[in-house]
C-alpha cells in the first residue's frame, strides 16, 4: 500500500492538514536531494547575512486584506521554512525560499530602506529632504499601503514626493495607489518618474495574448497551490504576487538616455536605460552622493527568464550581459551597495562588482554556447538538455536556476534566432498532439503496455520518460483516471526534485489538474486602470482576434466608433472573417456609428457587459443599423480564462 506523503510528513515534521493523493518522495528523490546537498556550498552563509542585515521589524498582524476581505497576503504563510529542506523540496530552492520569504523593513544605508517579504518584489524608501522617494511600490496597492504603513511605524511620518518604476511589470508598479493618489500627482505633489515606453508596454504586454498569458502564469506561479513543504516554494525571485488590487498612475517624466540626472528633493540620481533587457522598458541608476546602485530587475538573485513560460516575447541575453557590462562601466568602481527590486541587498565594493560581472559572464555563457551548438547544428532539446554553466560560475547561488533555467532559457536563445522549427523536415506535419498519442500507444500495443512501461520507469526514478510514456495514454484517453493517477506521481517526484520553483510550481499544478481537473484560479482582483490607458488601436486589436471566422461566414459589415471624450473615431471593417480597423475619415461610409465614452466600450470587453442597456439608457448612441452592432458581438469568442493544459481542449 502507498504511504500518503500528507501521513510522511506530518509523521516527520508533525504537521497536520488535509490528506494529500501525492505519494512519498521516492529512494530517488531522496537520493537526488543528498546529492544537490553535497554538490553546492551550503557553508556559504554570506547571503543570510546580506538578507537579514539592517532588520528592523515586521507587521504584528501577518494577514493584509483586501476592502472585500479577501487576503491580499499572508505573511506567515512562509513560517514552514525552518531548518533542513524535507525530501520534498530540492534543499537549494528550500535555502532560496528561507531567504526570499523573511519579511519586514530594513535598513540598506543611512537614507535607503526597504521594506521586503510583503510581494514578489521590493518596495524601497529613499529619504529625500522632506519625504521619500519610493522605488517600485509592488504589485497590488494593499500590500503596498501596508509597507508604508510599516516604514511609517519605525521611522516616522514621511510625505512621498516622488515614486520610481525601475520598469513596465506590473509587481515593479501595481501598487501604486496604495501610497499615492492620482489626484495627489495631478496637484503636483508627487512625480511619477519611468524609463521611456513605460505605459505603453505596462499596458500592452498582456493584451493580446492576455488569456492564454494568465492561464500559463497560474502554473507558472502555483496560483492555485497552497505554499508548503509539498505546495508552492516561493517564486525563485520573491516570495509569491500578492493578491491584492492592481492600480496605474501613469508617469510624470519619462527617462530617454543613459547619463540623464535628475535631483530630486535634494537626491541626485543618474540613470541607465535598458531596453529589452529583463523587460522592454527598464533602468538602472545610482545615487553618486552615497554611491549606491539600484540594479531594478537586471541583476538578481537567480538566473533570470530569456523567456518566460507563461509566455512573452523572447527577450535578448546578449543586450542583457552587454548592459550589464555596462552597468559595470559606469559604476563598477564608485559603488559600496547594490539593490535590487527582488530579493536582498549586496554590500561591498568588490563584492558587487564580482556580483554583476559573474552574472553578466552567465548570461553571455549562455548565450554563446547555445549559439555555437546551434551552428554546429544541434537542434533545441539537445542543447537544452546538454548545457551548463561552468562550475565557477554554477556555484554562485545567483546564478543558479530558481527562476529561469539554462534549460528553458538555452530554447530562448534558439527561438530567438531560429524560431520553432529545428531544420528536421518530419517536423513539419506533425500530428496534433492527441492524434499523434493514439497512434503511440496503438504502436506500443495498447495502454496496459504503456502503463506497464511507465511503472518501470517510474520504478527506476526515470520520471521523465515515465511522464512522457503515460502524457500519451492521458491525452489518448482523458478519462483513464489510473493513467491521470500514474501521471501526477511522475510530476510529484519531478516538482519536488526541481530547484527551480517555477518549474516545481508547473509540476505540481500539471499534478493537482490531472487529480482534481482545474481549479479556479485567484488572481489579483480588477487591474481596470491598465485597461483605461491602452492605446485606442489596441482595443480593436483585441477585438480582432476574439473574432471567430465560422461565425461571421462571408458576411460583411462596417461600424464607426466614436469616443467623442477623446475626439477619436474609427472604423471597424469585417469581410472575409477579418476584422481591420482604421482611423474614420468625416464622411465615411457605415452600416452604423457606435457613439460612447471609451470607458464603455471597454468595460463591455474585459467584464462582459452587454452594451445593449447602455444604448436603451442613452449613454451610448447608435445611429444606421441599429442591429450591426449586435451581429458584430455576435462573432466574437469569449475566451475561457480555464482552458485544459495537461490534456487538450475539444
Ligand atoms: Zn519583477
Amino acid at each position: 500500500m502507498r504511504k500518503t506523503l500528507a501521513a510522511a510528513l506530518a509523521a516527520s515534521l508533525s504537521l497536520a492538514g488535509p490528506a494529500l493523493s501525492a505519494e512519498a518522495p521516492s529512494a530517488a528523490t531522496v537520493k537526488a536531494q543528498a546529492l544537490v546537498r553535497k554538490s553546492l556550498p551550503f557553508e556559504d552563509r554570506q547571503d543570510f547575512d546580506f538578507a537579514g542585515r539592517g532588520f528592523l521589524g515586521s507587521l504584528a498582524d501577518p494577514v493584509i486584506r483586501r476592502a472585500d476581505g479577501a487576503v491580499a497576503w499572508d505573511l506567515s504563510a512562509y513560517d514552514f521554512l525552518k531548518g533542513e529542506a524535507p525530501a520534498t523540496v530540492n534543499p537549494s530552492l528550500w535555502r532560496q525560499a528561507q531567504l526570499l520569504t523573511r519579511h519586514g523593513l530594513f535598513q540598506v544605508s543611512d537614507t535607503i530602506w526597504q521594506v521586503r517579504g510583503f510581494d514578489v518584489s521590493n518596495i524601497t524608501f529613499v529619504r529625500s529632504d522632506t519625504g521619500w522617494i519610493v522605488i517600485d511600490p509592488l504589485t497590488t496597492a494593499e500590500v503596498a499601503k501596508a509597507a508604508y504603513g510599516l516604514v511609517t511605524e519605525k521611522l516616522g511620518a514621511r510625505p512621498i514626493v516622488a515614486v520610481i518604476y525601475t520598469h513596465s511589470h506590473t509587481d515593479h508598479f501595481g501598487g501604486v495607489k496604495g501610497i499615492v493618489s492620482q489626484a495627489e500627482v495631478d496637484a503636483g505633489k508627487v512625480k511619477i518618474i519611468a524609463p521611456e515606453g513605460f505605459l505603453e508596454q505596462a499596458v500592452s504586454e498582456n493584451v493580446i495574448a492576455g488569456n492564454a498569458m494568465s492561464r500559463r502564469a497560474g502554473y507558472q506561479f502555483g496560483y492555485n497551490l497552497t505554499p508548503g513543504p509539498e505546495g508552492q516554494m516561493s517564486s525563485g525571485i520573491g516570495a509569491a504576487i500578492s493578491k491584492g488590487t492592481m492600480t496605474l498612475i501613469p508617469p510624470t517624466r519619462t527617462i530617454g538616455a543613459t547619463g540623464e540626472t535628475l535631483t530630486i528633493d535634494g537626491v541626485r540620481i543618474e540613470f541607465q536605460i535598458t531596453p529589452g533587457t529583463e523587460a522592454p522598458a527598464e533602468m538602472n541608476f545610482y545615487f553618486p552622493q552615497w554611491r549606491i546602485l539600484c540594479m531594478a530587475e537586471n541583476a538578481n538573485a537567480t538566473m533570470h527568464n530569456v523567456l518566460t513560460p507563461r509566455g512573452a516575447l523572447v527577450r535578448d541575453a546578449k543586450a542583457w550581459s552587454d548592459y550589464l557590462s555596462e552597468s559595470i562601466r559606469l559604476y563598477g568602481d564608485r559603488t559600496d551597495v547594490m539593490f535590487t527590486s527582488h530579493a536582498w541587498p549586496r554590500f561591498g565594493g568588490g563584492v558587487v562588482r564580482d556580483y554583476l560581472a559573474d552574472h553578466r559572464d552567465a548570461y553571455k555563457y549562455l548565450h554563446d554556447q547555445t549559439v555555437r551548438m546551434m551552428n554546429a547544428g544541434y537542434v533545441g532539446d539537445e542543447i537544452a538538455n546538454r548545457i551548463q554553466l561552468p562550475p565557477a560560475l554554477a556555484r554562485q547561488w545567483f546564478n543558479r536556476g530558481y527562476y529561469g533555467t539554462m534549460s528553458f532559457n538555452s530554447r530562448a536563445v534558439y527561438q530567438r534566432y531560429m524560431g520553432w522549427y529545428d531544420a528536421n523536415p518530419v517536423h513539419l506535419a506533425v500530428l496534433p498532439p492527441a492524434d499523434q498519442a493514439k497512434r503511440y500507444v496503438e504502436a506500443m500495443g495498447g495502454a496496459d503496455k504503456v502503463l506497464a512501461l511507465a511503472a518501470a520507469a517510474h520504478g527506476k526514478g526515470d520520471y521523465p520518460w515515465a511522464a512522457t510514456l503515460l502524457n500519451n495514454v492521458v491525452l489518448t484517453d482523458p478519462d483513464d483516471k489510473a493513467a491521470r493517477e500514474a501521471l501526477a506521481r511522475a510530476y510529484d517526484q519531478m516538482g519536488w526534485q526541481a530547484e527551480s520553483s517555477l518549474w516545481r510550481n508547473m509540476y505540481l499544478t500539471g499534478a493537482s489538474e490531472l487529480r482534481g481537473g482545474v481549479a479556479k484560479t485567484q488572481a489579483n482582483a480588477g487591474s481596470f486602470d491598465m485597461v483605461r490607458n491602452l492605446p485606442s488601436p489596441m482595443i480593436f486589436d483585441l477585438l480582432a482576434v476574439r473574432l471567430n471566422p465560422d461565425k461571421a461566414g462571408d458576411a460583411t459589415l462596417r461600424i464607426v466608433f466614436a469616443f467623442p471624450e477623446r475626439d477619436e473615431r474609427y472604423l471597424v471593417q469585417v469581410r472575409h472573417g477579418v476584422l481591420t480597423s482604421e482611423p474614420a475619415a468625416a464622411d465615411v461610409a457605415a452600416d452604423a456609428t457606435l457613439t460612447l465614452p471609451r470607458a464603455l466600450l471597454l468595460e463591455s470587453l474585459f467584464t462582459g457587459a452587454p452594451l445593449a442597456p447602455k444604448v436603451a439608457s442613452g449613454e451610448a448612441r447608435v445611429t444606421g443599423n441599429p442591429f450591426a452592432l449586435q451581429r458584430l458581438t455576435g462573432w466574437f469568442d469569449r475566451p475561457s480564462p480555464d482552458f485544459p493544459i495537461v490534456t487538450r481542449p475539444e
